[in-house]
């Protein structure tokens, strides 16, 4: 155990057969709603889903599509009021089953390494620190999301960005050409990224800014934005694009004799 990374090795029965390995991360999204998870089993029948009849909370393939690939299955759903978690504890289900199948059927396999690692949703941490050393496997798997049966093969480059804009705050009286609203200038800054890629509007190997946080008041406001791009050229534009929002060089204040 090292940073909350666990290991496990499940002995091959077979000689000469490929190592493989699968990795789950432990850690869930934190999106403001991650508090008491109150997980229900429901069955989806094509019928907009009731997950919170005190609070309204109705679920239907109108705002969430991907549902009609799960008609007539049983699955599991919050109710309504926090993330599930399955992101990525499905994952950890799915290894620990595999384990215990592959021991309970006897079927043959080599070598089975199953790791388990810790902050991934807030910069893969866990997964940068893994110790490959222990981790001697011929083939792997990350199992994380998306659709049942979907196998991803590459990924995107990432970063992120929070601009904070400073403004100059002023008696509404006497404001004209003194005050500069830093919540306006904000509200600017995510207006030019719209028109730039954003996570609603494309799909495949098409980059994008995901505008994920925004605060503001009359003297400071700020905005953070995740950068995804599959092209390297493309991540490298998009951070330089950032950059332009913000000067190059400090004005040049001189004091006061
Ligand atoms: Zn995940």
């Amino acid at each position: 155990m090292e940073s909350g990374i666990l290991i496990a090795r499940l002995p091959g029965t077979k000689q000469d057969a490929k190592t493989l390995g699968f990795v789950a991360h432990l850690d869930t999204v934190d999106v403001g709603l991650s508090g008491d998870i109150k997980p229900q089993l429901l069955r989806y029948e094509g019928e907009p889903l009731i997950l919170n009849d005190a609070l309204n909370i109705v679920i239907s393939e109108a705002t969430h599509p991907e549902l009609a690939k799960y008609r007539d299955q049983d699955i599991f759903f919050t109710d309504g009021t926090s993330v599930l978690g399955a992101d990525n504890k499905a994952a950890i289900s799915v290894m620990m089953t595999l384990a215990r199948e592959l021991k309970e059927t006897g079927k043959a396999h080599g070598d089975i390494y199953f790791a388990f690692v810790p902050d991934e949703e807030i910069g893969l941490r866990g997964a940068k620190v893994l110790p490959l050393e222990r981790f001697p496997v011929d083939h792997c798997y990350t199992i994380d999301c998306c659709e049942r049966g979907e196998v991803i093969y590459e990924t995107f480059n990432a970063g992120g960005a929070t601009l904070t804009v400073d403004g100059i705050t002023a008696h509404p009286m006497s404001a004209k050409n003194v005050l500069v609203n830093p919540n306006l200038v904000a509200a600017d800054f995510i207006s030019m990224l719209n028109d730039m890629g954003k996570p609603e509007q494309t799909a495949g190997r098409e980059g994008y800014f995901w505008v994920t946080d925004m605060s503001g008041n009359q003297n400071r406001a700020s905005v953070s934005v995740a950068i995804r791009d599959f092209d390297q050229e493309s991540y490298n534009q998009r951070k330089a694009y950032l950059e332009t929002w913000v000067p190059s060089s400090k004005p040049n204040i001189r004091k006061p004799d």
